[in-house]
């Protein structure tokens, strides 16, 4: 589907949900695509970007961003203490903190540069055991450990199970923001995003939807 589609599919759920228009942000998903679909969305004008893994950001964007100014790159995918300083040299969002140490990893890198991007927590909502986020119940806690520590939360992301109906996750993390004074939510995939809009999503996050699918293994990189 082209940019131009999704963006429209975007506006009707703003619409349809009595939303203003641009209410939502469009992060694509570039995770192990072709590198020219990459470069035919921002030659089509999206500028907001994610990406799961470090090493692979770190493997393409530093190039475009020198072709393509006003990139704005999230992370999305799990982020390791160790990879925290190569994170911040990279990403302008991050919407995958789930932990206290890496609160506190970030808190300290944050200290020594004076400056720390966005960030989302994000929630277990369906408590997998092999998936990252806080437990909801736990949530709250976390929020404000992660507010003592200073560090500049802007909303809470979710990635549902995969065989459920997604509707109620939103609907969970929703809550959670609210009663915790969070306004940014970042929910709603490929298959989803219209739901999450409906259900108040400020962020989705749109990958094959507009890329088509992913490269198996590892995806593409500079030669
Ligand atoms: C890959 C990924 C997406 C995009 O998924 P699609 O189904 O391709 O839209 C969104 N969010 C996260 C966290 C992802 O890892």
């Amino acid at each position: 589907m082209s940019l131009a589609e999704i963006r429209n599919r975007i506006a009707q759920a703003e619409r349809r949900a009595g939303r203003p228009e641009g209410s939502v942000t469009l992060v694509a998903v570039s995770k192990m695509q072709p590198l020219e679909r990459v470069i035919e969305t921002l030659e089509a004008g999206q500028r907001v970007f994610g990406e799961n893994r470090v090493q692979e950001a770190a493997g393409k964007w530093p190039a475009l961003r020198e072709r393509f100014a006003g990139v704005e790159l999230h992370l999305i995918g799990p982020l390791q203490t160790n990879k925290v300083r190569q994170a911040l040299e990279l990403f302008d969002v991050i919407q995958t903190l789930d932990r206290p140490k890496l609160a506190r990893k970030l808190a300290d890198e944050a200290q020594a540069r004076g400056a720390c991007p966005p960030l989302y927590v994000q929630v277990n909502t369906g408590e997998e055991p092999q998936k990252a986020g806080v437990a909801p119940a736990e949530a709250d806690a976390f929020i404000a450990e992660c507010r003592a520590m200073d560090l500049p939360l802007v909303g809470l992301m979710c990635i549902p199970p995969v065989n459920e109906e997604p509707a109620p996750h939103f609907a969970l993390l929703r809550k959670i923001a609210e009663r915790n004074g969070l306004s940014g939510l970042s929910m709603g995939m490929s298959d989803d995003f219209e739901s999450a809009i409906s259900l108040g999503a400020t962020t989705v996050r749109v990958g094959s939807a507009l890329f088509g699918p992913r490269e198996a293994g590892g995806g593409s990189r500079p030669a």
